[in-house]
């Protein structure tokens, strides 16, 4: 089967189409033939030299397709069965992942960063990483699911605890994690205000976000919030969800966490995309 690997860090040419063997699959596990994967921007972090990366490592941290072959433990799933493959899995054995809280395990890693991606041809996927996906959803669109809407949610859900009548700042809102977060604090009945750049905000605007959104703001995501805070309720907290985005607008060098942070979130304590933690 032909997956992409990388062998080094560094630049897109670090990249490489590898032929390697069909990965052998355990009792427990699903044989997937990959129809779509998802790139993230992890997948950059990855190539370009995050650490911790044991080389060479087959890219990807979502993927989408159909289950060609069974374990002979698996109860769940069937050949022919359309799954989607969420990145995240902890050690199975301590009290954290038996809590259902397996990404505060201490051996949690995700796909295409810790141990083989989804890059590729066929994958083995544990069962119990595996969702059914319906046919309603397309293998791309299934694909851009599980790793931003894992981050939103434990953003969003187990850690800001958003409610009703919460108003939720998302910064970046057309990003992968941004469109998701929307999309959650709406589930949860809170009041969206979302940045964006003019021509994404736009897309926003016009296409599955549209209606979604109690303020839409151009630009700097903490100038847009001052206004709004001058001119209507306060903010409860905000979602930091892509430091690449934000940090371009701090020209000045003010860490992201500190600035966007201070400036929204009230005392708030919220988490980003690759676990840091946000101390306010
Ligand atoms: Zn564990």
């Amino acid at each position: 089967m032909k997956a992409i690997r990388i062998h080094a860090h560094g630049g897109v040419e670090q990249l490489r189409l590898d032929e390697l063997e069909a990965p052998k699959l355990g009792p427990h596990q699903l044989l997937v033939e990959v129809k779509a994967a998802a790139l993230n921007r992890l997948d950059i972090f990855v190539r370009t030299g995050i650490p911790g990366v044991p080389l060479p490592v087959i890219m990807g941290a979502d993927a989408a397709g159909v289950v060609r072959e069974i374990g002979s433990q698996v109860t769940r799933f069937k050949p022919g069965d359309r799954v989607l493959g969420q990145p995240g899995a902890g050690c199975g054995l301590c009290q954290q992942c038996k809590d259902g809280r397996e990404n505060y395990c201490l051996k949690y890693g995700i796909a295409g960063e810790h141990f083989d991606g989804y890059q590729a041809e066929l994958i083995a996927l544990d069962e119990e990483v595996a969702l059914p996906m319906p046919t309603r959803i397309s293998f791309e669109e299934g694909a851009a699911i599980p790793l931003v809407y894992l981050t939103a949610w434990e953003m969003l859900v187990n850690k800001a605890r958003v409610k009703p009548g919460d108003t939720v700042l998302v910064i970046a809102a057309s990003s992968g994690v941004g469109s998701a977060a929307v999309e959650i604090a709406k589930l949860y009945g809170a009041r969206v205000i979302a940045t964006a750049g003019t021509a994404k905000l736009e897309k926003c605007w016009l296409g599955h976000l549209a209606g979604q959104l109690a303020l839409a703001c151009q630009g700097r995501a903490v100038d847009s919030l001052r206004q709004h805070q001058r001119s209507r309720s306060k903010v409860r907290f905000a979602v930091p969800v892509s430091a690449a985005a934000i940090g371009d607008r701090f020209h000045d060098g003010t860490p992201w966490r500190s600035a966007a942070c201070l400036e929204a979130c009230r005392g708030r304590k919220i988490a980003r995309h690759c676990r840091q933690s946000v101390s306010l």
